[in-house]
């Protein structure tokens, strides 16, 4: 069935999503969205924006209405992520780019809903979260610009192993309470860019990424051992890494104490104020453009010295 087409079109953005333009041609023509899907044969309910929402359509109806091709429309859709494990693509609107959506009102672009996309593609400026946190370190942000790319290239090969690894990641942080399996689209910038950087480590090194967090940890390894049973060998394998790291770097545990989470807190913040100076005492020493490799290693040697010795 033909439809005569909209009186006012006005063109889709380069990349625009596909319930984004419907709202706009719904604005144009002086309507609600849900009368123009009517009357576009979308039927009630949510206005389409995935391909498998498109399954039952009149494409002669739809097409003639817009005067837009079957390809040009299932385009603007976002792709059927159901079948993967990892929440890579988001049904809401979690981040946007305020130039482009300053310029027209009411758009949304589709890769703003993917998980890895940090910058606006139209405008190359940085995407916003909905919820955006001040004080975030450029370190967190380039490890998290570093798990998006990662990210981005599993998904874009579709490389299996390379994806589980992911999803175990997310998996391992819903178990430690950092976070949980939807929160690389996290309306809350800090618990997406810690995903993503996890993702980073997770992606990097895994085990010993596990090890590190697993630390003075004992409950979160038994709670790794019931919520993984099929993965009891990887989880032994990362116990005892742990152990391996308190033999190495006993000076880490001094205060020796049954494993607990304040002993496990006192034990990190010692570690890293006394690996704070020897860093600060390295750049002094070598001064700030020194080799990062080189800085590291007299950093390191100053570390590894007994208390007192520092100079
Ligand atoms: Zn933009």
């Amino acid at each position: 069935m033909t439809v005569r087409p909209l009186p006012f079109r006005p063109p889709p953005s380069h990349d625009e999503l596909l319930s984004s333009w419907i709202g706009r041609l719904a604005k144009a023509n002086h309507c609600s969205a849900e009368e123009l899907c009517g009357y576009l044969g979308l039927g009630q309910g949510r206005v389409p924006e995935r391909i498998n929402d498109l399954g039952q359509v009149d494409w002669v109806r739809l097409c003639s209405a817009v005067q837009r091709t079957r390809h040009e429309i299932a385009a603007m859709t976002l792709p059927d992520a159901t079948h993967h494990a990892v929440r890579y693509v988001s049904l809401h609107c979690f981040q946007h780019c305020p130039g482009c959506a300053e310029q027209t009102p009411g758009l949304t672009l589709r890769h703003w809903r993917f998980a890895w996309s940090m910058t606006c593609e139209t405008c190359g400026q940085a995407l916003v979260a909905k919820y955006p946190v001040k004080g975030i370190s450029g370190r967190l942000r380039a490890r998290a610009v570093r798990g998006s790319e990662a990210l981005r290239a599993a998904v874009a090969n579709n490389d299996h192993r390379r994806l589980r690894r992911i999803d175990l990641t997310l998996h391992l942080m819903t178990v430690l309470g950092t976070g949980h399996l939807g929160s690389l689209t996290s309306k809350n910038e800090h618990e997406r860019l810690l995903a993503l950087a996890a993702v980073n480590v997770g992606t990097t090194h895994p085990l010993l990424g596990a090890a590190i967090i697993l630390r003075g940890n004992d409950g979160a390894a038994q709670e790794l051992r019931r919520v993984f049973p099929q993965h009891r060998r990887v989880i032994e394998r990362i116990r005892a890494m742990t152990q391996d790291l308190d033999r190495r770097l006993p000076e880490l545990c001094e205060i020796a104490h049954p494993t607990g989470h304040e002993t496990y807190r006192s034990c990190r913040s010692n570690a890293s104020e006394s690996a704070l100076q020897a860093a600060r005492q390295a750049i002094s020493e070598l001064g700030h453009d020194a080799n990062r490799h080189a800085l590291l290693m007299r950093a390191d040697t100053i570390w590894r010295r007994p208390d007192g010795d520092k100079s």
